[in-house]
């Protein structure tokens, strides 16, 4: 499950990179043109390697474009552009373009509003744990649930995963290696009946 929790972003003045600044230019050519990429309303029908996007829908003459400024999709900005300042980065008016930037600099995503959110660095990944230990209402109990689910293992690696669970350990208390291995031992045979 992830669950959305938004870090403020930081307002930069991010120099446009040959790259974009070249694709700009191609898509004010066909905006001056009217071609119909660009009247359209699309997600992706204005295209180049590193770059993706299209009219706005509803909009007049409003872009919205994906922009990956390195190697890979991981980084990318995420733009929104009228046709004027899309002539003003084409003809160098605009060195620059203000965007809103994460602040955990090995991201290095942008976005054209404080408000967008980065899918790396805005959600909290909530992997569920294996073995909660709200089911558990005795060390025995939540030992025969784990050896089902891990044969064979050593007691220390049963007493290390119930110690990674800080939770465990203070409603049920530590295992001592005995006892791990002692459970371990009967459930084991068990399982294998
Ligand atoms: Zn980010």
């Amino acid at each position: 499950m992830r669950t959305e929790r938004r870090i403020p972003k930081r307002f930069t003045q991010a120099p446009v990179p040959k790259k974009l600044r070249d694709f700009l230019s191609d898509v004010g050519r066909l905006i001056a043109a009217r071609d119909e990429r660009t009247t359209v309303p699309s997600d992706d029908l204005l295209q180049c390697d590193q770059a993706y996007g299209g009219l706005i829908d509803g909009s007049v003459e409003r872009y919205a474009f994906t922009f990956f400024p390195g190697e890979g999709t991981r980084t990318k900005w995420e733009l929104q552009l009228s046709a004027d300042e899309i002539a003003n980065v084409a003809d160098g008016k605009a060195p620059s373009l203000g965007l809103w930037a994460c602040v955990n600099d090995s991201c290095g995503s942008m976005f054209w509003s404080e408000k967008e959110s980065c899918f790396y660095c805005d959600y909290d990944d909530h992997k569920p744990p294996a073995l909660r230990s709200t089911e558990f209402s005795t060390r025995r109990d939540w030992a025969r649930a784990y050896s089902a689910l891990h044969a064979d293992s050593h007691p220390l690696e049963m007493i290390g995963a119930f110690n990674a669970n800080p939770q465990l350990a203070r409603t049920l208390g530590h295992f001592s290696l005995a006892e791990a291995a002692e459970l371990l031992g009967e459930f084991n045979t068990g399982n294998k009946r």
